[in-house]
Parts: structure tokens; sequence; C-alpha cells
């Protein structure tokens, strides 16, 4: 089999694979609040991030999505975004794509139904201490931030880079909301819990900034 190829297949199954982790335990936590008002939600976000913002983020997902495309279907004659990384990168990519997606499976056991994709507290919402959530704060944004960019590099292609970089961007900009929504919420147990532990990686000593 030739290589691209088996990278591109390699590309997909991984995907594949995260949505199915991330779909069994989506069930879990399905509500029906979760279910209506998306409108409303893409309201609040509008809000929430500005006009400019959502405008990037359709230009940059309509790149992506292309790029996204030509790269799984690589037709000869385009070649232009493929980045020279060599082959040991693209398998540095796949062992990034593959840990992740056991560590995350670890991370919803624990995080269980307080899951969600948007910022929200759950009715009766608990704060999750044990296990990954041990000693760092967000174990599920760095195991998507590692297996993203496991995909980066498995498909060493510009564009595919630009449209998953903007995510992790995204996604790494959203932490100080998040844990300022968890202090508004649980107070001074967060706010010790956030002494103890590291935001993406674990503190080195107790008194360490993250
Ligand atoms: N940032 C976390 C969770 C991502 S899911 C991580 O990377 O692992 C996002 C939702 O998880 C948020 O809306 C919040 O309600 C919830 N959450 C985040 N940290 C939590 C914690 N320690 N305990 C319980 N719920 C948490």
């Amino acid at each position: 089999m030739e290589m691209s190829f088996f990278f591109r297949i390699a590309f997909v199954l991984l995907w594949v694979c995260l949505g199915i982790v991330r779909g069994y335990y989506g069930r879990k936590t399905k509500t029906h609040d979760s279910l209506v008002g998306i409108k409303e939600k893409l309201n609040t976000a509008m809000e929430e991030e500005g006009r400019s913002f959502m405008i990037l983020t359709a230009v940059v997902t309509a790149i992506g999505g292309i790029g996204l495309v030509l790269y799984l279907l690589a037709p000869p004659w385009w070649t232009w975004t493929h980045l020279p990384l060599g082959e040991w990168a693209q398998w540095l990519g796949i062992v990034f794509g593959i840990v992740p997606l056991f560590y995350l499976v670890w991370v919803h056991r624990h995080l269980d139904t307080q899951w969600s994709i948007a910022l929200e507290l759950k009715g009766n919402h608990k704060l999750v201490t044990s296990g990954p959530y041990k000693r760092v704060r967000h174990p599920m944004y760095l195991g998507i931030f590692i297996y993203t960019m496991g995909l980066i590099l498995i498909s060493s292609d510009l564009l595919v880079l630009v449209f998953f970089a903007f995510s992790i961007w995204v996604n790494y900009k959203r932490i100080p909301r998040e844990e300022q929504m968890m202090i508004d919420e649980f107070g001074d147990e967060y706010r010790e819990y956030q002494k103890q532990t590291g935001r993406l990686l674990p503190r080195l000593r107790e008194s360490e900034e993250t």
C-alpha cells in the first residue's frame, strides 16, 4: 500500500474513533435542554465572541474544510499545501493521535455527565477532582490538543494545519471563561482546586504558578 494512502486512511480512522468516544459519552449527557435551542446557543456565542470572530471562524472553517477534502482525495494537481515534514512526523502523528484516545476515555469516565460542549453547568453540577482531574484542570482539552496535533502531523498539510491550529486556539482561549464560570459556581472550593492543580500540565511544585 502506498504510504500517503495509508496515512490518509489512518487520519480518517482516528477521526472516526474520536467521534465514537465522544458520541458514546455524549449520549449519556444528552438532556432535553441540550437538544433544543441550537439557534439560541449560536446567538449567545455570537454575542460573547463578537461578529468579527464569528466571521473569522466561518472563513477558517471554509478554507480548512476545502483543505481537508483536498488532502483526503489527494488530486495529483494539488500539491502546494503539502508540508515536507518527512514520514517520521507522520508516524509521530499516529502516536499523538492514538494515545490521547485512551486518555480521553479515562477523562470522560471521570467527568461523566458534567461534560458539555458549550460552557454550561448542569443542574446539581459536581466539581470533579478525581482521576485525570486530580493534578490537571483541563485534561480533556489537553487530550484533544495532542490528538489534534497528531492529525496535523499525519496530514502534513498546510490548510489542515490552519484549520486545526485555529480550533486549538479557540478552545485554549475559552479556558479563562470556563474557570471564571467554575469560580462563580464553586467559589473557594474551585480556587483551592486551582492552587493544587495545573491548567494543562501538572504543577511541579505547590507554590508554582501555571
Ligand atoms: N475543561 C475541562 C472540561 C471540558 S468540558 C477539561 O478540559 O477537562 C466543559 C464543561 O466541563 C464545562 O462546561 C464545565 O461545566 C465542566 N467542567 C470543567 N471542569 C470541571 C470540573 N473540574 N468538574 C466538573 N465539571 C467541570
